[in-house]
C-alpha cells in the first residue's frame, strides 16, 4: 500500500472494534490481485472508507443471549442443530465479522476441548431429536491440532442421533495448507465410508480472488475424501456487492464443486456500518448476478440473519425499482421459547408462510429497521429487545 493508503486505513481501523489480523499467505494473495480485486480483498481485512448510514450493534445475531452460563460454548437455537463454539478467535480477522465482540475479547485460556465435547455428548443424550452439530468459532479448524479435531468430530458422529457434523471455517481462504494435512484427510476418508454419517465444511469464501491455486487444491482434497464443501458468502459493500464480483464468485463455486447454500446480507455490526447495503440494493445486485448465471450456479438464496432466526428475502413489491413492501419468508425461526410472544401472535412463523412488510427504500439496512418500521418487536442498537406494542400489521396474508 502507498503511504497515503496506509494512513487512511489506519484511521479507519481505529473506528473498528475488530483487531487487525491476517495470515502472510492471504496478504500475499491480495498483493497478487489486480484491481478491483486487490482493493476488494484489502477491504475484508481492513475497513474501507465510506459513510456510516446507521448505528449497528454488537452481537447482531443474538449469539450471547442463546448461550447458557455454565455451558456458554453450547447453543441450541434451532431445533435440529446444536452449535458448539470451539474457540472464539480466528487465524485472520474479517473486519465485518458479526462476532466482533467475542473475538475482540478472545480468551487465551479457553476450556479444554474434552470438557466441551463431554458437555455436548451429555446434551445430545438428553435431546435425541438433535441430528446435526455445527462446530463454529472463530475458526475451529485452523487453530486446533488434528488429533483434537478428529477426536471431537469422531466422537460427535458416534452419537446415535447425529447424522452430520459441519464446521464453519475461513481456513480454506486464509490458510488452505491446513486442509492438506494427510492425517486429517485420512480421517475424513474413513468417515465417508460410514453410512449415514457425514462431514460438511462451510467454506466462508467471500470473494473470487480467494480461489488461489492452494485454496483450490485444498478444496479438491477435502472433496476427494468425501467432505461436502458448501458456500455461504456474506454480501458486503466494497467487497463483493458488485454484480460482476457476485457473478465471478458464484462461478467459482460451480468451478470448484462448492455447493451454494445461501448468501447473507451484512449484519449490522457496530463500528463498521460502511459495509452495509440497503436490503433492496443487495437483493437487486444478487438478482442481477443470477440473471447472468446458469441454473446450478444460482442456487444460493439471499438471507438476512437475526436474533429471531433467518429470513429469506424473496422479493419486493410492487417492484424492485419502487420497493414499498418487502417479501420475507422464514428460512428458520429460532426455537419458540426465544421468540417474543407478540411477534408470534402478529406474524406467521411457519417456514411455508410469507411476511409482507412495509419497506422504505434507502433507509433499511437490516431486519431490525424493517421490524421497527412495521411496529413489530425488534432489537435496538444496545442489543435490547424492544416491543412498544404499536403494530397493526397482520395476518391478512
Ligand atoms: S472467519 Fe468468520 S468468524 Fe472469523 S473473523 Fe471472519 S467472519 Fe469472523
Amino acid at each position: 500500500m502507498s503511504e497515503a493508503e496506509k494512513e487512511e486505513r489506519r484511521t479507519l481501523l481505529e473506528q473498528s472494534y475488530m483487531p487487525f489480523k491476517v495470515t502472510l499467505y492471504y496478504a500475499q494473495l491480495i498483493a497478487e490481485q489486480t484491481e478491483p480485486y486487490r482493493t476488494q480483498m484489502i477491504n475484508i481485512v481492513l475497513p474501507p472508507p465510506g459513510s456510516k448510514p446507521f448505528k449497528g450493534r454488537f452481537d447482531p445475531y443474538g449469539n450471547r443471549s442463546y448461550r447458557q452460563d455454565d455451558t456458554s460454548f453450547l447453543q441450541h437455537k434451532y431445533k435440529k442443530t446444536l452449535l458448539l463454539h470451539i474457540d472464539d478467535y480466528c487465524i485472520a480477522n474479517c473486519q465485518f465479522c458479526y462476532k466482533v465482540n467475542e473475538i475482540r475479547h478472545e480468551e487465551q485460556e479457553h476450556k479444554k476441548i474434552n470438557d466441551k465435547l463431554n458437555a455436548a455428548l451429555e446434551y445430545l443424550e438428553k435431546n435425541p431429536y438433535v441430528d446435526n452439530i455445527l462446530l463454529t468459532g472463530g475458526d475451529p479448524a485452523s487453530f486446533r491440532k488434528t488429533a483434537e479435531l478428529t477426536e471431537l468430530i469422531g466422537s460427535l458422529l458416534a452419537a446415535p442421533n447425529v447424522r452430520l457434523v459441519r464446521f464453519a471455517t475461513k481456513g480454506l481462504a486464509y490458510y488452505p495448507e491446513r486442509f492438506l494435512d494427510e492425517e486429517l484427510l485420512e480421517f475424513f476418508r474413513q468417515i465417508s465410508r460410514v453410512e449415514g454419517k457425514q462431514v460438511s465444511v462451510i467454506s466462508q469464501f467471500n470473494h473470487p480472488g480467494e480461489f488461489g491455486p492452494l485454496a483450490i487444491k485444498a478444496t479438491r482434497a477435502l472433496q476427494e475424501v468425501g467432505v461436502q464443501v458448501r458456500g455461504q458468502p456474506a454480501i458486503i459493500r466494497g467487497v463483493n456487492e458488485s454484480v460482476k464480483t457476485l457473478i465471478d464468485l458464484q462461478r467459482k463455486f460451480l468451478d470448484n464443486q462448492i455447493i451454494s447454500y445461501y448468501m447473507t446480507v451484512f449484519m449490522p455490526v457496530r463500528g463498521v456500518e460502511q459495509y452495509a447495503l440497503t436490503l433492496d440494493e443487495a437483493f437487486q445486485n444478487v438478482a442481477e448476478s443470477k440473471r447472468n448465471l446458469g441454473g446450478l450456479e444460482k442456487k444460493g438464496v439471499l438471507l438476512t440473519s437475526h436474533d429471531f432466526g433467518k429470513f429469506e428475502i424473496c422479493g419486493f413489491y410492487p417492484s424492485i425499482k419502487q420497493p414499498e413492501k418487502i417479501v420475507l419468508k422464514w428460512h428458520q425461526a429460532v426455537a419458540p421459547q426465544y421468540l417474543p410472544e407478540r411477534l408470534k401472535q402478529l406474524v406467521p412463523t411457519l417456514p411455508e408462510e410469507i411476511l409482507l412488510l412495509d419497506y422504505k427504500q434507502g433507509e433499511m439496512y437490516c431486519l431490525d429497521h424493517v421490524l421497527k418500521y412495521n411496529g413489530l418487536p425488534y432489537v435496538n442498537e444496545s442489543g435490547e429487545a424492544v416491543d412498544d406494542g404499536t403494530n397493526e400489521y397482520l395476518l391478512s396474508l
